[in-house]
């Protein structure tokens, strides 16, 4: 059973490559910021919470965050799974451990880095900003997303760099289809 985290920077193509491993591996996925998303667009209260942090480019509480990937995880016991945006802090990861423990999951973990340099994820968040519209897609809020990203994000590359065979990095600056090929061979060889 493969359990994937797909790991990267904002704009590193996470959404799209995951939507390509889904199909071809067979995963059930969850991308925690694409729940917050439909939580604000339902309007619900946490929803109307986490658009406030969200619009700022912070990060939405861990409880929350770790509440619905255990739900998730439960729902879906029998299948493995793709994690897009999670962990994105150390706490997070953490708890991810117990989850993946408690499952019978923790032996069967990969972590697929998507490497893009800072210059090349700036134009294309500008440029998805043009497209799908997202309000946390502008410069100010893109910056202070890097910013949590580099204080808050990078050290989980390092807990898992710390666990034997399970971090792996990808250069994420091809085509869609090189980085899914590389992706891929990672996937097929562990
Ligand atoms: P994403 O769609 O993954 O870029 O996430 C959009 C936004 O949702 C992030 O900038 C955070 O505000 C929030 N978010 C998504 N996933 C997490 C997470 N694992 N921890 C904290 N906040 C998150």
């Amino acid at each position: 059973m493969k359990n994937i985290i797909l790991f990267g920077a904002p704009g590193a193509g996470k959404g799209t490559q995951s939507k390509m491993l889904v199909e071809k591996y067979d995963l059930a996925y969850i991308s925690t910021g694409e729940i917050l998303r439909n939580e604000i667009k339902n309007k619900t209260s946490l929803g109307l919470k986490a658009k406030e942090v969200m619009d700022k480019g912070m990060f939405v509480s861990d409880d929350i965050i770790v509440g619905m990937i255990t739900n998730f995880i439960e729902k879906n016991h029998n299948k493995g799974i793709l994690l897009d945006g999670f962990p994105r802090t150390v706490v997070q990861a953490e708890e991810l451990d117990d989850i993946l423990k408690n499952t019978h999951r923790e032996n069967h973990l990969l972590v697929l880095s998507l490497n893009v340099p800072k210059e090349e994820l700036m134009r294309r968040l500008l440029k998805r900003a043009e497209i799908e519209g997202r309000t946390d897609d502008n410069e100010q809020t893109i910056k202070e997303r890097f910013n949590q990203y580099e204080t808050k994000t990078l050290p989980v590359a390092e807990f898992y760099k710390k666990k034997q065979g399970v971090y792996f990095e990808v250069n994420g600056i091809g085509t869609l289809e090189q980085a899914f090929v590389h992706l891929c061979e990672i996937i097929d060889k562990n």
